[in-house]
């Protein structure tokens, strides 16, 4: 479709006066007032004509504007009812023609379980108190979502993307591995958002890929990620001893699954992390 007349300043601190928004920190909401941005979190998801996209908080409707300009259908799900409320309207005057590619769910984005439509796509400028609880489920209750690119706090998104022998490797790196593979695409200046944040931001994106196992051993592997990484200064023989039952049990796993105890959390990848739970 044509080019649409996406938000600027004026027009979102017009609409938040109209639905009487105040941004809130708790629901992470700091909007886009920037055309390029938007276009260019477009770009970077290689939106398409015809894809179903999933956009988790479209907020004032900055993100939503564009992935509709890029043909894609879009399914929003808002937590905010003022804002579920009027980004229907928002979009019917404003890309009149797009309204019928729009479905808008009004419910925390951590409850939804099903959709009307199988997203191929996530695309989604995430509130930053939940960003990785809400990708994750998403991941998991929606295997349909073969990509996506979010935009989150930068300090997040590193984590998200990071390796072993990173600093800020941990438990959502290994989790999010289990998924798909990850990388940051690109930074954000925090000068694009009403309100600015205290923090910078970047766009990361995903690819799925095959899956690592079946929902069991997923729950499994997760368990082990979760106590490897919360006592992340201890080895994996005292870290995981809470899930084996005691350090010796842990230990005889560990070594059944040829991963030496003494290591630590932040040294397992995420086929070590299987491995183990494929034995346990
Ligand atoms: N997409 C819009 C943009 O780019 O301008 C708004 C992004 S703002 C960072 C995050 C949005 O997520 C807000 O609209 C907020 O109300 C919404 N939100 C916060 N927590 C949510 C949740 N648990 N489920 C669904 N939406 C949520």
């Amino acid at each position: 479709m044509s080019e649409l007349r996406l938000l600027g300043p004026a027009e979102i601190r017009d609409l938040a006066e109209l639905t009487g928004v105040t941004p809130t920190k708790k629901l992470g909401q700091n909007f886009v007032i920037d055309a390029n941005t938007v276009r260019r979190i477009v770009r970077v998801a290689e939106v398409e004509a015809g894809d179903t996209v999933v956009e988790i908080g479209p907020g004032l409707g900055s993100l939503t504007l564009g992935l509709l300009e890029a043909g894609a259908a879009v399914i929003a799900v808002e937590i905010d009812g003022r804002l579920a409320e009027q980004l229907p309207v928002t979009v019917a005057q404003l890309a009149a023609d797009a309204t019928r590619r729009l479905t808008v769910i009004h419910q925390d984005a951590l409850t939804v379980t099903s959709l009307p439509a199988d997203p191929a796509r996530l695309v989604a400028n995430l509130p930053y108190n939940v960003s990785v609880p809400v990708l994750l489920h998403f991941l998991e209750h929606f295997p349909s979502l073969r990509s996506g690119v979010v935009m989150v706090q930068a300090e997040v998104g590193h984590r998200i993307a990071a390796g072993p022998g990173s600093k800020v490797y941990g438990a959502p790196s290994v989790k999010a591995a289990w998924y798909g593979t990850w990388r940051v695409a690109g930074t954000v200046s925090r000068q694009i958002f009403w309100p600015v944040p205290n923090v910078d931001s970047v766009l990361v994106g995903f690819e799925r890929h095959e899956r690592a196992g079946d929902e069991s051993l997923r729950k499994r592997t997760f368990a082990l990620v979760d106590a490897a990484f919360q006592q992340r200064r201890k080895t994996l023989r005292q870290s995981l001893s809470s899930v084996f039952g005691d350090p010796a049990s842990a230990e005889a796993a560990l070594e059944a699954a040829g991963i030496a105890s003494s290591l630590r959390g932040e040294q397992l990848r995420l086929d070590d992390f299987v491995r183990l739970a494929s034995g346990s």
